[in-house]
């Protein structure tokens, strides 16, 4: 059996006598007081189970410990260390160090939760259980599926070896390798630097170009621009999803002499020869067309884990199929998903996961009071892309499910700034730790109203 971890502290105390119910609070609305009672059985039963403790689950179960207490709420997260993996993009451009975007899990998960330090091995949502790979059966009333996206590295062929053997190949996306990134600027001396976007579902849509322009900035500050010949290979038709910020970026490409090729899809590394291929995507036979690389920053396939896509949850594409204005299970009611393993169609990010923190609370309530969550959630598809430009200039991309701008600011968040760069590189982590994580962030939906004096979806 997985070690489970049962701590009440005075702090879990005064974190739930800090919560004050409002009528505007999510949770409003009574809760069924059918709390699960501990089984003797080697099955052990709980009010909420939360599979993965990342981003999305971490936040879920903070806010639903800190509203029912002690033992209500089991988590299963295998991690000994939780990631705040926007701050990759950082660490790649030598602004962080790799162990800035980490914290301990034990010391963010809820106190009053039990901690199966453990991977689910199986969902079975039509006897409402979780089973973990040591073989605890966890038996839950409500689940809440976070279980994020895992990297399919060996899906390009050579991409393994390359990241393990070439130190000029590099990838943000895994913190093993995040902090090979500098150093392959660093050690940059003349050629094609190349940077590559799946033509597949990523987290964070903009990071695979945000590191560009980042290389692109320290190659001019240290003298090796005109050594260097930087190329964006995006497997997808568009630079970005989102037409207003897709041209600020076309610009910013034109400008700084970036070459963008659209329809390229990486499919293989050769790296003993600094050979990059890819295959043509808008062809009807299949083309493929082959780069020498000098340095090349590669965006791997993401999917959510095997255990979910395997599950009764997933649908045909894998991802767990949810009613994408309340997160509520597509056939199971009783379950609830959040973050980048669902099919919410929005932009796979942090800051999407915050806003869906709030839907969830909301959409739970409702459950439990036999009420219609869609009366009372209504996610909107916020989401958000800081999408850095520089050492000290971002963009910060935010808009919705239609692909509008949904921005924050009263100005137009489509310029490069350096508020916004500083807003993302020393105050989002803090909102992270201190607010996010905690279950106590849902977006800055209020804030925007505000800003827009009540003139903003
Ligand atoms: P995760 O936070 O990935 O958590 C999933 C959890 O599930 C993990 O803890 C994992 O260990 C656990 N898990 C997996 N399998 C199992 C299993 N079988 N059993 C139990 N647990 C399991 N977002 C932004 O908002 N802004 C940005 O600027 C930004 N930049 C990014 C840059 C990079 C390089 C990367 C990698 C991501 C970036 N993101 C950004 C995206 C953001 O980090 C994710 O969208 C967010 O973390 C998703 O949260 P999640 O809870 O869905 O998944």
């Amino acid at each position: 059996m997985a070690s489970v971890y049962k701590v009440v502290s005075s702090q879990f105390l005064c974190q739930r006598s800090s919560v004050k119910l409002t009528s505007a609070s999510p949770w409003r609305g009574s809760w069924y007081s059918t709390a699960a009672e501990p089984a003797s059985s080697p099955q052990k039963e709980y009010k909420f189970v939360v599979a993965g403790a990342g981003s999305g689950g971490m936040a879920m179960a903070n806010a639903l410990t800190r509203k029912f207490g002690k033992g209500k709420v089991a988590v299963v997260e295998p991690s000994e260390l939780h990631f705040y993996q926007p701050m990759w993009t950082l660490v790649g451009g030598g602004i962080k160090t790799k162990e800035d975007s980490s914290r301990t899990m034990s010391s963010l998960m809820p106190k009053g939760a039990d901690w199966y330090k453990d991977r689910v091995a199986k969902l079975d949502p039509d006897n409402n259980t979780v089973s973990t790979t040591q073989g605890d059966v966890l038996k839950y009333e409500y689940l809440i599926v976070a279980l994020g996206f895992e990297l399919n590295i060996s899906s390009i062929k050579g991409m393994q070896e390359a990241l393990d053997e070439d130190p000029m190949f590099c990838c943000n996306y895994s913190y093993n390798y995040v902090d090979k990134t500098f150093k392959a600027f660093q050690n940059f001396k003349k050629g094609n630097a190349i940077f590559t976007q799946p033509a597949s579902p990523i987290k964070c849509a903009g990071a695979p170009q945000k590191i560009m322009y980042l290389a692109h900035d320290y190659f001019r500050k240290n003298g090796k621009l005109q050594d260097a010949n930087i190329i964006f290979n995006q497997g997808l038709p568009k630079i970005f999803g989102v037409p207003k910020y897709a041209a600020v970026l076309t610009d910013i490409c034109k400008s700084r002499d970036i070459t963008v090729n659209v329809n390229h899809n990486l499919v293989e590394v050769r790296h003993d020869k600094k050979e990059a291929i890819f295959k043509l995507m808008d062809k009807e036979t299949p083309e493929y067309v082959t780069y020498q690389y000098e340095m090349m920053h590669a965006t791997p396939h993401m999917s959510p884990p095997e255990v979910l896509k395997s599950s009764p949850l997933a649908g045909p594409a894998g991802f767990m199929t949810v009613n994408k204005h309340t997160g509520q299970h597509t056939k199971y009611s009783n379950v609830v998903g959040l973050g980048d393993c669902t099919d919410i169609p929005t932009s796979r990010t942090a800051a999407a996961v915050a806003a869906q923190t709030g839907m969830l609370k909301q959409t739970l309530a409702a459950i439990m009071n036999n009420h219609d969550p869609e009366k009372v959630a209504h996610y909107d598809g916020y989401t958000s892309c800081p999408l850095i430009t520089g050492y000290n200039t971002c963009v910060l991309a935010e808009f919705d499910f239609d692909l509008n701008p949904l921005e924050t600011f009263p100005f137009d968040q489509g310029k490069e700034r350096r508020t916004m760069y500083h807003l993302k590189k020393d105050f989002m982590p803090q909102l992270y730790w201190n607010m996010m994580v905690k279950g106590l962030w849902n977006g800055p939906g209020l804030m925007r109203k505000l800003s827009h004096f009540g003139f903003s979806k």
